[in-house]
């Protein structure tokens, strides 16, 4: 019977190094995960633990029989320690420790002090239940979601195990004390055929547990690649270095070459003639070979309809079962390119235009940094053709300060939408002098509408305004004159009185005032007497100067103001006199006619008098009852007729 328990625990003991071998082939394998380490010290410690066992029947070995127990123990702990570091968890350390000092305490009191097997055999065995136990749950309840088969399965060995051992420590508690290891022999052979089975299943457990998380890993892995792989916009190839076969293509590759996948797969990209160029393949693969990895290389590329593309190709060698392939991800920039070269285009034009404008071009962004600007526009600001320092600068630095606000706040006018006017500022030249400008301004449109940049088309009007100026002083000349001719129009150049026409138009205004107020209005008309004979007499200068000394007199007379004196024609003088009746008419025409003759003009032909006198013809009418002017001046006429008829120097009244 002795024998058959030791041939158990050499077969325990090989079972346990063969588990070490298991675990140490594993942890070389894969080192990357952690707590496989922790399995093959447990498991080492345990198969030294059986090793140590059968030491008990060598007196000089005994004592090593005395660690087996502890060896186990402690190698129970760290295959939990092992799978707490699997499941990324932390041990507690000190429920650890407290359990594995109580475990030594115990064990060894019950060994050196009191001598007690059976106490032995269940502080051991309460120690292993309880590691197996905690195990079990922590592996059931704290597992990871992507080896929860294997975790699960490894669980329930634990948990197994754990029941069987608490099944030992009631029989060790319940039987009766044992006085030697063989008393209670088909216990001991249970309990040492068990851990045969158990930790063999344990170590798979812990294998597949491995397998499980590097499968779920690398599914994950391979996902996240084809994720990536089939969700890029970009071309995406695996192709065979040596002859450009064609592994796999993503999504990309198809919409940007209109090849399906399964079409290229299987041929290879120099068949479907993929590049454009086949030498550059051979300097893209020269490159690849060269330093691994190329990016961004620029070539062309057909499509499956023929035409052609432009795509930057990164690419890096990968061996996928020991054959090196290449994986690439072609970007499809034919549409930079083309808006690269409209780019261009439209800046050469800009250019052009800039160049060939005898005008200031000036381009800015929106917020008036000049971008470009004329030839023209740096002569006309006084700088050399080649001088660019204008860039980058604000376009209103180059008018005067006073004049800066204004043209900020045109600036802001014209983003509202107000439609924009020329605006006229003072410019700045290099030498500081000052000229006028006018400044016509708009925005560039992006395709899509947007304002992207602000064109300035600035003119030096200095002429014009100078221009503008004599244009003004010559206006002003001639409204002078203007007005010199109008007065001339209206004056008689003799006397300096209202001549006729003034008169005939004084007369109309008063007529119809006179009609619409219906207020009274007296003309009076006064004729030189005898003045023929005057002239004949005196000469014709003696008579011009008579008539200017008769104009003076009836002007100093006739002081009211809305009264009018004027020149009727000849010798013969008018005065109309608004809103005025007969009498004062009269009153006024008498001291005209006294007037005249205290003026003493010595008159030797006339007929009567010494001297120059003159007849005065009166009216004084009521509009209502007339309709033209014209009748008044009758009426005068015909009173003055009667002064003279009745003997000249006197005056005469008609009445209406
Ligand atoms: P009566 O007393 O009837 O008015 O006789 P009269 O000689 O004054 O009248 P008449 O109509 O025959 O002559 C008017 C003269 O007045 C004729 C013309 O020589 C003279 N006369 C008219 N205008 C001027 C003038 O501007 N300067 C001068 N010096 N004489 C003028
Ligand atoms: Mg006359
Ligand atoms: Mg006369």
């Amino acid at each position: 019977m002795k024998l058959n328990i030791l041939i158990l625990v050499y077969i325990l003991s090989l079972t346990f190094v063969t588990q070490v071998i298991a675990l140490f082939v594993q942890y070389r394998v894969n080192r990357t995960y952690r707590g496989i380490g922790w399995w093959l010290l447990g498991s080492t410690l345990m198969a030294l633990g059986y090793i140590f066992m059968p030491t008990l029947t060598v007196k000089s070995l005994e004592t090593l029989s005395r660690l087996a127990n502890l060896l186990l123990v402690l190698g129970q702990i760290f295959l939990y320690i092992g799978i707490m570091r699997f499941l990324d968890k932390k041990e507690n350390r000190w429920i650890l420790l407290l359990i594995f000092a109580s475990f030594v305490l115990f064990y060894y009191y019950n060994m050196y002090i009191d001598n007690d097997l059976s106490a032995r055999t269940v502080v051991l065995t309460a120690t292993l239940a309880t590691i197996l136990l905690i195990t079990a749950y922590q592996l059931f309840f704290k597992k990871d979601k992507l080896i929860s088969g294997s975790a699960n399965f490894t669980a329930a060995i634990f948990l197994a195990y754990g029941c069987f051992i608490i099944m030992r420590t009631l029989f060790a508690l319940l039987l009766p004390p044992m006085l030697s290891y063989f008393d209670q022999t088909p216990i001991l052979i249970l309990s040492l055929t068990v851990p045969i089975i158990i930790s063999t299943l344990w170590t798979y457990g812990f294998i597949i547990m491995v397998n499980q998380r590097l499968n779920a890993e690398n599914c994950e892995e391979k996902e996240k690649f084809q994720l990536v792989f089939n969700t890029s916009p970009d071309a995406a190839m695996i192709t065979q270095l040596k002859d450009g076969l064609i592994v796999d293509v993503n999504i990309g590759f198809s919409v940007i070459t209109g090849y399906t996948r399964t079409e290229v797969l299987g041929d290879s990209t120099l068949r479907i003639r993929f590049w454009h160029n086949s030498v550059d393949r051979q300097g893209f693969i020269t490159e690849l070979k060269d330093k691994g990895v190329c990016t961004n290389m620029e070539f062309n590329f057909h499509r499956k309809d023929g035409s052609q593309f432009v795509g930057t190709i990164s690419a890096r060698i990968i061996v996928i079962q020991a054959i090196p392939h290449i994986i690439s991800v072609i970007h499809d920039i034919t549409e930079r390119k083309q808006t690269e070269a409209a780019l261009r285009d439209s800046e050469e034009k800009y250019r052009s235009i800039l160049n060939a404008s005898p005008d200031d071009i000036t381009i800015t962004d929106l917020e008036g940094h000049i971008l470009m600007i004329s030839p023209a526009a740096k002569k006309m600001f006084g700088y050399e053709p080649k001088y660019d320092g204008f860039i980058g600068m604000q376009v209103v630095d180059f008018i005067l300060p006073e004049d800066r606000e204004r043209a900020q706040a045109n600036i802001r006018q014209m983003y509202q939408g107000g439609h924009p006017r020329p605006n006229e500022y003072r410019g700045v030249r290099k030498d500081l002098s000052i000229f006028d400008i006018e400044v016509n301004s708009g925005f560039i449109y992006s395709a899509n509408g947007q304002p992207i940049k602000m064109v300035f088309i600035v003119r030096d009007i200095t002429a014009r305004k100078m221009a503008e100026k004599q244009i003004q002083v010559l206006v002003q000349q001639l409204g002078t004159e203007k007005d010199i001719a109008q007065f001339n129009s209206m004056t008689d150049s003799l006397t300096g009185l209202a001549n006729r026409r003034y008169f005939d138009e004084a007369l109309r205004t008063e007529f119809h005032r006179s009609k619409r107020s219906g207020s009274a209005l007296s003309l009076i008309m006064l004729d030189v007497d005898h003045f023929k004979k005057f002239n004949d007499s005196y000469g014709h200068l003696a008579g011009d100067d008579c008539l200017r000394q008769i104009g003076s007199t009836l002007t100093a007379i006739v002081g009211r103001v809305p009264d009018i004196v004027a020149r009727y024609g000849g010798e013969e003088f008018v005065v109309i006199l608004p809103e005025t009746e007969d009498n004062g008419a009269e009153t006024l025409a008498e001291r005209i006619r006294k007037a005249v003759e205290e003026l003493a003009i010595p008159h030797s032909a006339s007929d009567f008098a010494k001297y120059v006198t003159v007849s005065l013809g009166i009216v004084t009418v009521h509009t209502t009852g007339l309709t033209s002017p014209e009748q008044i001046v009758a009426l005068a006429d015909e009173a003055l007729y009667c002064a003279k008829k009745r003997g000249r120097n006197q005056v005469a009244v008609v009445t209406q």
